[in-house]
């Protein structure tokens, strides 16, 4: 069971995870990763996010993004690390906090390829102009809260954790897996590897 989104823990994880700059200094690496920049979290210069980001061809971006609780907060960062992946081939990990509509047109008009919007709860209205941008949207265990959300099965979801690698993480995207496929019929296992293999084109 693959995990679209976790965060640096245990080494070699079946997981796509995101690490902070010191994490992948200090040497912690996955086949599948990203490196993360959000200014409210990561004050260093984004020059060298960018720097650090391109000095690896297997290190995707993100997560990054904007959000709308750290409003006090510059986050014209995004931007510059946006311009700075506009024709690259690497897939871009979104976190949004009521800016999705902003993201999203922004990613589309620097024509980049794989974005992932992580954690996503918004409206089905949107979780449908992410696929006509060909971008998608994973979901987390919270998610299945919402009344409809089987009426977004047939766009491009994916599923994840959004947490530290590790026993207590697998058990919880393996549950996640379970009870998606419980519910809607639906063989999420080889839906998950036929969407990996896309998004990685491994
Ligand atoms: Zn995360």
């Amino acid at each position: 069971m693959f995990d679209f989104h976790a965060h640096g823990g245990k080494r070699d994880c079946n997981a796509f995870v995101s690490y902070s700059a010191d994490e992948y200094q200090e040497g912690k690496r996955n086949r599948y990763m990203s490196l993360m920049y959000l200014p409210w979290i990561d004050t260093y210069d984004v020059r060298t996010y960018i720097d650090i980001l391109f000095s690896d061809d297997n290190l995707m971006a993100g997560e990054i993004g904007l959000d709308s609780r750290f409003k006090d907060r510059d986050q014209s960062a995004f931007y510059t690390i946006l311009e700075a992946l506009e024709g690259s081939r690497k897939i871009i990990v979104i976190h949004s906090v009521r800016n999705d509509e902003k993201i999203l047109n922004e990613i589309r008009r620097r024509d980049i390829e794989k974005a992932i919007f992580h954690s996503f709860s918004s409206s089905l209205a949107l979780a449908s102009k992410i696929a006509d941008a060909g971008c998608y949207f994973s979901i987390k265990e919270s998610f299945l809260s919402k009344k409809n959300w089987k009426e977004y099965l047939s766009l491009p979801f994916l599923l994840e954790t959004d947490m530290k690698t590790g026993k207590e993480q697998e058990e919880r995207i393996c549950s996640l897996y379970s009870k998606i496929e419980a519910e809607s019929g639906i063989d999420v296992y080889s839906l998950m590897e036929e969407r990996k293999k896309e998004l990685f084109d491994d």
